[in-house]
């Protein structure tokens, strides 16, 4: 699944610094009327079709590129709905090759910030494994969900289940998966072969979630073995696991609930008592009972439905593929579904809050309540509202990249996850790390001009190094037993680190012999489970078979078996010609002891690679080793250079520093002719030079002196990798008396490709994200042209709350700007308009700005309306504390708030994946004060019960500490550089 999105996942954009913003008008604004009455009028856009279309088309069997689409009507008086035939849903998987997945997929994850837990934490046991003496075939499992009370409180489901297993071991016990479900012992029956055995008691174990059979007799080795359970029930709560509720308002003011699930890691066993592990594949065949008026998907199609009488239908589902668990769904709702096929897409009908687009071998649905960005159950993927509906009326080139990008995530798991699954969960990279890379590959196909590759190292890479670089990070392939720790590595490193050693892994092998080794891998293990070893030995087999000897298996596991990445010395002799390549462990607190040790000793087998001003340019480069056994490696780049940069487009997973001669060549090569450097590279630039500054490798000066030529700069990704950088030192500066001077200087770096993009309506994908992030920098950092716009243009919204003009690519930037400049009638509209928001993005974009507030008393009464829950729903409640966190003003608030509520907020998110994590990171991402490390820490000491925050209170009391030591060192002397260079504004 993709990470709660993006960072703006609510999830939404984490991880781009995307919070100081405003607008500036330019072009025609499209317009949008909001009609107060319409609940939710979303459209999915031609471009989500397109891409879906592409990337199946591209997947599949020939035949799959012309879906054949039914029309199923079923019981009388149900509405009428379309459902695409996956009539071969196993067939289309078995045919597609590998090359297409590679060249035509992508998928992006949320940053999702998910921490793990490297040493078990306190008292969960970790033995939790099943015993080996049983592995499913089918599972026959209905299940009655019942909300048609409308009373929440009485929501609840009923289910019973037939389960077929092969009897590996003899055993005198059954043991099953099972959470907070309550199974009538007295009505389950077991069959061995053709005799019944006696149940002769059951009991539980609930620390390992455990429901036990005893028998009277043991179960003979080879048999099959059948289990009956006659009833089980569980609640249906709005906790976003397992089977869960829903609601919407609909377009009569009226509250309709449905019912949705997330399986995954852990959670169908909340649904029914399974065995309840990734690579224990079965059958699932699926009844699910409803009444007339709603209707119910699953990842199959209906073969049949009956009247059971008093209004209830049961719809039977075909059979599954061999598949585990935690990729079984269903929803039961009054949703109308819109449809498609290769050239056409229906609208949902407008009086509906969610629309479905049902497209190709999937049915694709969003949801109103969602804790990832999208879930790949097969056949059934289910999505928060952004992160798949789309009106092209109001969306921003954001919004439509994000949905693109999380479509073909999904898609991407339909083999990476899906077909292929992980033995178990400590090797989910496989899925994650995949799904995030095709992202970028696969719409890098499709949409050569958004530069996919670009937006790559500075949206996975250098993201990802950031948290990386701390001695409490974990490694890829990480330890994990209990589900609480299963949850936890979720995170960045698994999506973001594990897409870029595949990328890294693709480079170094070469792109042919990377592809026909992943197919062949896919092809061997379908329908099967993996070990990441089964992985490098297939690519190592096929680099053999082409005369190249890779020890792939020894080279990835220095990348995945530990922790962090190296810094990659390159020592320049003009002398000689020659440059001497060593490494080091790149920590962001350079004297940090490391406390976990390392069977490599954090060195690592590195791909070195360097392109000069004689070469720069063109070709792959060709790759030397420093392995992690070897002190250095010289290579040979010759006397004349007048310069060279290390690892090229930052296609391997490191940093690189030079010698300072080296340094200043690069850098006088940017002031003057940047354009010589490969775009990704001066993105690097940026990016290593600042990094390296923070944590003492190089003078943090010699950062800001690769940030004098931005005024020249007219490419996205280097401003991005600046963005972040700007970032980091406004929130280190935010509450001092430096603050202005570093505005000033962002402000006279940032007006000249402002001025520019002002006067020039040209618009294409990766222009409109270039404006975008220079408004949030020239809005952000108080550019006075800038801000007057965006105030110009909210009031004139606010004059006619019916037409809002406002430029769809820069509403979260303008609003934003104009709530802080303002004062609570601006605050006061947000909220209105939020209120009567039509679409995920929109309410994204006002919630934001009512956190830009520079009234206490409006953060206040807005953290205040998040934990209500009456105007703010639960799915948006981070967003919120995010939104006032990220405000100078709310920094204190937002973290006040969180402690205070803690428990509220535990009793709401302590189970769903990503929020606990991510939430104690963005509240404390600017800290930067004693006071507030002590704080932090006293609280973290004091909460016995973190959930999935575990790890992520150990990294923010570790990045704290960090930021205190960076003030200590270069507040000074940065206030020094910035006497120089941001009077030269004049
Ligand atoms: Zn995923």
């Amino acid at each position: 699944m993709p990470p709660t999105g993006e960072s703006q996942l609510q999830l939404t954009d984490i991880g781009q610094p995307n919070d100081q913003t405003s607008e500036i008008e330019w072009g025609d604004p499209k317009k949008l009327r909001v009609a107060k009455s319409t609940v939710l009028a979303v459209c999915a856009g031609v471009v989500v079709l397109l891409v879906v279309v592409i990337i199946a088309v591209y997947f599949a069997h020939p035949d799959y590129g012309k879906p054949e689409y039914i029309q199923v009507t079923s019981s009388p008086g149900q509405s009428p709905y379309v459902m695409v035939d996956r009539s071969d849903l196993s067939m289309a998987v078995h045919n597609f090759t590998i090359t297409s997945i590679i060249m035509k997929c992508t998928v992006y994850y949320t940053r999702v910030k998910i921490t793990l837990t490297t040493v078990g934490s306190t008292a969960v046991p970790t033995d939790v494994r099943l015993p080996t003496s049983l592995t499913p075939i089918r599972y026959d499992v209905r299940l009655r969900p019942d909300i048609y009370s409308n009373q929440p409180d009485d929501f609840s489901f009923t289910g019973s289940i037939t389960m077929k297993f092969q009897v590996v071991e003899s055993t005198h016990v059954i043991t099953l998966h099972y959470r907070k479900l309550e199974i009538d012992g007295n009505q389950i029956s077991v069959q061995n072969g053709l005799s019944e055995i006696t149940v002769t008691g059951v009991s539980t174990d609930e620390s390992r979630e455990f429901y036990l059979i005893h028998l009277s007799e043991a179960l003979t080795p080879g048999t099959e073995c059948t289990v009956s359970m006659k009833h089980f029930e569980g609640p249906l709560e709005p906790d976003l696991t397992g089977i869960y509720y829903s609601s919407y308002l609909a377009s009569d003011n009226t509250t309709h609930y449905l019912v949705t699930s997330h399986l995954q890691p852990t959670d169908a066993r909340k649904v029914f008592p399974c065995l309840d592990e990734p690579q224990l594949k079965a059958i699932f065949g699926f009844t699910i009972e409803r009444k007339s008026s709603y209707q119910s998907m699953s990842n199959t199609r209906i073969k049949d439905t009956l009247s059971l009488g008093d209004d209830w239908y049961s719809d039977a589902y075909e059979d599954t593929p061999v598949m585990s668990s935690y990729i079984l769904a269903l929803v039961v709702s009054d949703f109308e579904c819109s449809t498609a096929d290769n050239t056409s897409v229906t609208p949902p009908q407008t009086t509906q809050p969610t629309s479905l687009s049902l497209i190709l071998s999937a049915s694709h649905v969003a949801v109103p309540d969602f804790a990832a960005g999208a879930m790949e159950n097969w056949g059934l993927i289910i999505y928060r509202e952004t992160a798949l509906l789309f009106d092209p009326l109001t969306a921003s080139a954001a919004n439509k990249q994000r949905v693109a990008v999380v479509v073909t995530h999904e898609l991407a798991h339909m083999w990476f996850g899906n077909l292929v699954t992980p033995s178990w969960w400590d090797d989910i990279w496989l899925n994650e790390g995949f799904a995030s890379y095709m992202e970028y590959t696969g719409l890098s196909d499709m949409y050569p001009e958004w530069e996919m590759e670009n937006q790559f190292v500075v949206n996975s890479m250098q993201y990802v190094f950031a948290l990386d670089g701390l001695a409490s990070s974990h490694p890829i392939y990480q330890t994990v037993n209990h589900p609480s720790e299963i949850s936890q590595i979720f995170d960045s490193i698994t999506y973001y680190k594990g897409s870029c050693v595949i990328r890294m892994m693709k480079f170094f092998l070469g792109e042919e012999t990377f592809r026909k080794g992943i197919s062949k891998y896919l092809s061997d293990k379908s329908y099967q489970a993996a070990h990441h070893d089964e992985l490098f030995d297939a690519l190592a087999e096929q680099a053999k078979l082409e005369g190249k000897d890779i020890d792939v298996r020894g080279i990835m596991a220095t990348w995945i078996r530990q922790m962090g990445y190296p810094v990659v010395n390159f020592t320049y002799d003009s002398a000689t010609g020659d440059v001497k390549v060593t490494q080091e462990h790149f920590l962001l607190d350079r004297d940090q002891e490391m406390t976990t040790t390392s069977e490599f000793d954090y060195r690592w087998d590195v791909p070195v690679t360097y392109a000069t001003d004689e070469n720069g340019l063109v070709g792959d480069p060709e790759v030397s080793w420093l392995h992690h056994e070897e002190d250095q490696v010289t290579l040979s780049i010759g006397e004349s250079v007048d310069w060279f940069v290390g690892n090229v487009r930052q296609r391997g997973y490191y940093r690189v520093n030079y010698d300072p001669e080296s340094w200043q060549r690069l850098i006088d090569q940017l002031n003057t002719n940047h354009s010589a450097i490969h775009v990704q590279n001066r993105a690097q630039i940026i990016d290593d030079s600042f990094n390296l500054g923070r944590s003492g490798y190089v003078d943090q000066m010699l950062a800001l002196n690769a940030t004098l030529y931005m005024q020249d700069e007219e490419e996205y990704i280097p401003w991005l990798a600046a963005e972040y950088t700007f970032t980091y030192i406004s929130r280190m500066l935010a509450l001092t008396d430096k603050i202005d001077h570093f505005k000033e200087y962002v402000q006279r770096q940032v007006s000249p490709i402002y001025t520019t993009l002002a006067a020039n309506e040209e618009d294409n994908h990766l222009k409109q994200l270039l404006r975008r992030a220079v408004v949030r920098l020239a809005c952000g950092y108080g550019l006075q042209s800038c801000v007057n716009a965006s105030v110009q243009s909210y009031a004139v919204w606010m004059e006619n709350p019916l037409n809002n003009t406002v430029n769809q690519n820069l509403r979260s930037e303008t609003y934003c700007r104009a709530v802080a400049s303002g004062g609570l009638k601006e605050w006061q509209f947000a909220r209105e308009q939020y209120s009567i928001a039509n679409s995920g993005a929109e309410k994204d974009a006002l919630a934001g700005a009512m956190g830009c507030s520079q009234n206490t008393g409006a953060l206040n009464a807005f953290l205040q309306m998040a934990i209500e829950e009456e105007e703010i729903r639960r799915g948006d409640f981070r967003s919120v504390l995010r939104a006032v966190a990220r405000n100078p003003l709310g920094r204190h608030l937002a973290w006040n708030f969180y402690k205070y509520n803690y428990n509220t907020i535990f009793e709401r998110f302590g189970e769903s994946l990503f929020t606990m994590s991510s939430m104690v990171a963005e509240i404390t991402e600017s800290f930067s004060e004693e006071y507030e490390l002590y704080d932090l820490e006293a609280f973290s000491e004091a909460t016995t019960n973190k959930g999935s925050a575990e790890f992520a209170f150990q990294q923010a009391i570790e990045k704290t500490r960090i930021n205190i030591e960076w003030r200590k060192q270069h507040e000074e002397n940065l206030a020094k550089w910035l006497d120089i260079h941001s009077s030269l504004s004049g």
